[in-house]
């Protein structure tokens, strides 16, 4: 491809809006152009990186078994309704009305679909297993679209689904997509982790996330040194060290008028946050419990589900708090709090000399020893990890990393197949729901992604998997014949060799080339100068090496050759 044929809208500016590196440079390269908030569109260079991630993920897929279909973006409300989704994800679908009045989702995740189209012509265990994915296009209405392509509203997902006949062959496909995902990303070239992940709405009883490390991942992930357990801040099972041990007199009361919040307390009271004891009333199907947890950490509502298995869990309200505590909201403790369970996270753990509510307005107890001084009903992993947890499984110390999700495995269970009916025949003729499992890839953010963690502030250092082009070929004096003309041979000898090669005709300066080369970073440029009209040799830069190399005429392609391969 000849630059001046192609459309490569660079820029030396950066956009304001672009909070982070590889937004910055998306743009500025011209891989892609905003259209409006989430909504971008993708320049041709943009597109060729795209269509490489893609053809990676289609070939993993298909080397594991998985086959693509391609289902509808929009998809009647009535699915969503009956599987029970429409409630739960209303907020971040967006809606169209066709020319009836019918509403239609247009899909932010295909798992209603699949299951429709296996529930009618899916029949009998021969039939199975069976692993669907396609490559389309997402929607979803989030609540901050940002960082580019890293949080969009529209964006392309790979999403798979597998349908199993037992929960055993189901485990089989589960690990065998998590393979496939460490193959896809590895060839990627991402540096990333596995880690564990909550199932949330999905449901379900397995679940893996696949993180891009940078420090400007949206999400905390904690890596322990000791046992190699690593999971999202979701998920993470902790270990606490007690914060405060020393042993303390007997209680007191005191008066601490209208302070509510953790920081007006220990403020007020000249103690730590780590040094109080929060004590939120929850309701678990309806009846009250204590949750206690230390002053710095937060509840994990997840956690919270996951330990009162089935039951809802909310918050309760102002009124039943009063009506528990007999107090007004904010002065809720553990000492006196009659008939009501105490669930203490592990955070409040041999926690002495602590500071907790009195469960009288205005009032406080210090010198609490918790389990001095009241029973509790047990001790749970209750709260999000914090920097300086240790690790719920060997007790050594987590390190906390940064991490961007490109892919996200679940083992489902049943959840789907048994609400949509995507049932199957077993050998004895008894109709069971298939056993299933979901597999998303972000293909768009993954580039995003790529970008972030191979780039400087300068440019983008693509590597030969996923750059638009493997080759740049820059004839630094357009208005030399001999340049020109060697330069349009090596294009043309590159071609011929199927190699992805981009000439950059222009009649612009070497500056202005030398800097549009390596904004956009292709790995391999090769440099026509003044040189090379007196030695002959043609200037290669190796980006991902590092190198600078000069390489007669008559070597250069199979040094070319060598060189696309071993990167
Ligand atoms: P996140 O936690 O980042 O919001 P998610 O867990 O909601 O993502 P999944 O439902 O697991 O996302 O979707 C599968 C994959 O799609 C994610 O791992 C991510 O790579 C990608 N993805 C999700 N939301 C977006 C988005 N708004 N823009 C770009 N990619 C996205
Ligand atoms: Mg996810």
């Amino acid at each position: 491809m000849r630059w001046t044929r192609n459309f490569i809208p660079t820029l030396r500016e950066s956009p304001q809006e672009a909070e982070i590196r590889s937004h910055r440079l998306m743009i500025r390269a011209g891989l892609i152009q905003k259209l409006a908030g989430g909504l971008y569109t993708f320049l041709p260079l943009g597109l060729r990186s795209l269509r490489k991630v893609e053809k990676i993920v289609r070939e993993v897929m298909n080397n594991h078994g998985a086959i693509e279909v391609l289902l509808p973006i929009l998809q009647p409300k009535e699915i969503w309704t009956q599987s029970g989704r429409w409630n739960v994800m209303r907020d971040l679908m967006l809606v169209a009305k066709d020319r009836q009045d019918r509403s239609f989702v247009l899909g932010p995740t295909h798992e209603e679909i699949i299951t429709d189209l296996v529930s009618k012509r899916i029949k009998s265990y021969r039939d199975l297993p069976k692993n669907f994915y396609q490559i389309q296009t997402k929607f979803r209405d989030e609540i901050r679209p940002r960082f580019g392509l890293m949080r969009s509203r529209e964006f392309l997902m790979k999403d798979g689904y597998s349908f199993d006949a037992t929960d055993e062959t189901a485990q089989k496909s589960y690990w065998n997509m998590v393979e496939a995902y460490q193959e896809i990303f590895k060839r990627c070239g991402f540096n990333f982790i596995m880690v564990e992940a909550d199932t949330g709405v999905m449901g379900g009883s397995l679940s893996h996330e696949f993180m891009v490390l940078a420090d400007t991942g949206e999400d905390e992930l904690f890596v322990c040194k000791g046992c190699g357990y690593a999971a999202n801040r979701e998920l993470a099972l902790r270990h606490c060290v007690p914060s405060f041990s020393s042993a303390s007199s007997k209680y007191e009361e005191v008066q601490t008028p209208h302070m509510k919040s953790v920081e007006g307390v220990s403020r007020f009271l000249k103690v730590s946050p780590q040094q109080l004891i929060k004590t939120l009333i929850y309701e678990m199907d309806r009846k009250p419990h204590a949750i206690l947890i230390r002053g710095d950490v937060e509840v994990n509502e997840g956690k919270l589900r996951r330990l009162f298995k089935g039951a809802s869990v909310e918050l309760a309200s102002e009124e039943k708090v009063s009506q528990v505590t007999a107090s007004p909201v904010g002065f809720a403790g553990p000492l006196g709090l009659k008939g009501i369970p105490l669930v203490a996270d592990l955070s409040v753990k041999g926690l002495r000399d602590a500071v907790t509510g009195a469960n009288k307005a205005d009032t406080h107890f210090i010198h609490v020893d918790l389990e001095r001084d009241c029973s509790i009903d047990a001790f749970q992993d209750l709260g999000f990890p914090k920097n300086g947890d240790l690790c719920g499984k060997c007790k050594a110390p987590f390190q906390v990393l940064r991490g961007i999700e490109v892919g996200h495995v679940f083992k489902l269970g049943t959840k789907y197949s048994a609400i949509l009916g995507a049932n199957y025949l077993n050998e004895q003729g008894t109709q069971l729901p298939c056993v299933m499992g979901c597999y998303g890839i972000g293909v768009s953010r993954c580039l995003a992604a790529f970008v972030e963690q191979n780039s400087t502030e300068n440019g983008i250092l693509w590597n030969q998997a996923l750059a638009p082009f493997e080759v740049l070929i820059s004839p630094l004096l357009m208005e030399v014949g001999e340049i020109v003309e060697a330069a349009e041979k090596l294009y043309n000898d590159l071609k011929l060799k199927g190699m992805d090669v981009l000439l950059d005709d222009r009649k612009e300066r070497p500056g202005v080339k030398f800097k549009d080369a390596d904004l956009i970073g292709f790995p391999i440029q090769v440099a026509l100068g003044q040189k090379f009209l007196e030695t002959r040799s043609l200037e290669v830069h190796i980006r991902p090496r590092q190198k600078v190399e000069h390489i007669p005429m008559d070597s250069i392609v199979s040094y070319l050759e060598g060189m696309i391969r071993s990167l």
